[in-house]
């Protein structure tokens, strides 16, 4: 079994650099979502920023995955493949990213809201970010993955919401996918401890109804049982003693979403 990658301060720097890529990516994708448009122009649009600023598109043709990103519509949880389907009033739409550049990963994901969405919708995604603050929070040196896990589980079943335990966090670095794994669900105090150096993507996956998920024929979509929406928000973070380090960002998203609201 492959063992946790320690990073050097240097490579949490290249990891930051490939995290920063990802989160103005889906800054750009935040400036085009909307009614009408369709989700492979997204797809497109962040290819072309992405390769445009040095970096490769992490997502494209790993183990297959034909796209750049995943684009997961309302029941859809994580790994939607982008398609000619036109974005209306109401979907709820998970954006993920990966890029590499300069031989390191970054990752992470954003749910946007088209238009205005159902009451439950905007809890969900309320709460789901709420969850990935309370799982960062919990990403220090010494704390362990279980704490993670359960602030993550403890704030979504509190409102009543279920915690997709198939798909899990993980570690991410020179691979996208590296150990540990880091499940959104756990006991306080128990599995992996934190060490500095460890760099982990947190990915709450929350759905609105019921817990289980089902597995497309495409091999790669995954839908709530229940046909509820579900929501995911992720961030690569680098454990540190004493304090929280989140390589990637929501602040690109977050201003382009208020200037939009002002208009
Ligand atoms: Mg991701
Ligand atoms: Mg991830």
């Amino acid at each position: 079994m492959p063992k946790i990658n320690y990073r050097t301060v240097e490579e949490i720097e290249l990891i930051r650099e490939s995290s920063l890529l990802v989160s103005k990516t889906l800054g750009e994708i935040a400036k085009e979502i909307g009614p009408g448009i369709k989700t492979i122009e997204l797809n497109k649009l962040a290819e072309t920023f992405i390769r445009d600023n040095g970096g490769v598109p992490a997502f494209l043709n790993y183990h297959g995955f034909p796209y750049s990103l995943c684009i997961s519509l309302n029941d859809q949880v994580v790994h939607g493949f982008p398609s000619q389907h036109v974005l209306v009033e109401g979907d709820v739409v998970s954006v993920d990213c990966g890029v590499i550049l300069n031989k390191y990963y970054g990752d992470s994901a954003f749910t946007f809201a088209i238009g205005e969405i159902s009451e439950t919708a905007k809890t969900l995604m309320r709460v789901t970010r709420e969850c990935l603050d309370k799982g960062v929070e919990k990403a220090v040196a010494g704390m362990r993955i279980g704490d993670i896990g359960y602030a993550v589980q403890e704030h979504a079943e509190k409102h009543g919401f279920g915690v997709v335990k198939e798909l899990v966090g993980h570690g991410v670095g020179t691979h996208l996918h590296e150990k540990p794994e880091v499940p959104n669900y756990g006991r306080r105090g128990s599995g992996t401890k934190l060490e500095e150096g460890m760099v982990i993507a947190i990915e709450p996956m929350i759905n609105a109804g019921r817990a289980g998920v089902k597995f497309w024929d495409d091999g790669w979509t995954v839908s709530t049982v229940d046909g509820k929406p579900s929501a995911h928000y992720e961030h690569t973070v680098a454990i540190r003693k004493g304090k929280v380090d989140i390589l990637s960002t929501f602040s690109y998203v977050d201003n382009i979403l208020q200037e939009k609201n002002k208009n």
